[in-house]
């Protein structure tokens, strides 16, 4: 049990089966990218833990860079458009895996690929450790998930709440969210 401010977390997924489950995906690039070298971008913050255990365990030659991706712009045409902040590497020509931790309506990692895509990419994946089914709001192809979850705040494993909660090896969940551990 964790407390963050006014919030009280329980464990959700436990640290085995996190690295196990980053351990199969990590096995399934070195396959799918065998004789390529993929150019990895972890979405800062939250997406950095995930990052470091799934490159840990590839095996093919690989580099990585990190992004953030700014606060939220209203413009009345478009609604939201969330900025790239931090690209200084060319993505052109590359087989790019974009490495997120949570999906959740989608939108922001919607965004982010259309504006990699507009620095012609060799290829463009996505990867992410979570992903929320029921919130999703736009169509997004994902090609590595870690796990399918409820649409219920989750921390931990990089993931914050307030900024707190980043440093723990498990994912805990909102208790008055919890629902069932997968
Ligand atoms: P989306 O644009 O897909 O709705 O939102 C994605 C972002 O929202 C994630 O990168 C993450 O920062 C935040 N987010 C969405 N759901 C959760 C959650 O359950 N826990 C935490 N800590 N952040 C979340």
């Amino acid at each position: 049990m964790l407390t963050v401010k006014d919030k009280t977390f329980v464990p959700f997924i436990n640290q085995t089966t996190i690295e196990s489950r980053i351990a199969e995906l990590a096995n399934q690039i070195n396959q799918d990218y065998s004789g390529k070298e993929p150019f990895l971008v972890i979405v800062l913050n939250g997406a950095f833990m995930f990052g470091a255990e799934l490159m840990k365990n590839l095996t093919i030659a690989c580099r990585v860079t990190f992004i953030r991706v700014g606060s939220y712009q209203k413009t009345e045409s478009t609604g939201v458009v969330r900025e790239i902040l931090g690209l200084t590497e060319s993505l052109t020509g590359e087989d790019v895996i974009l490495l997120e931790d949570i999906v959740d309506t989608g939108l922001t990692i919607q965004q982010v690929r259309q504006q990699i895509e507009t620095h012609n990419p060799a290829s463009l994946a996505i990867a992410t450790l979570l992903f929320k089914p029921t919130a999703l709001k736009t169509e997004v192809d994902l090609s590595y998930v870690g796990f399918e979850i409820e649409d219920q705040f989750v921390l931990g494993f990089g993931l914050d709440y307030d900024g707190f909660g980043r440093n723990t090896k498990e994912i805990l969940v909102l208790e008055e969210n919890h629902k069932e551990a997968v």
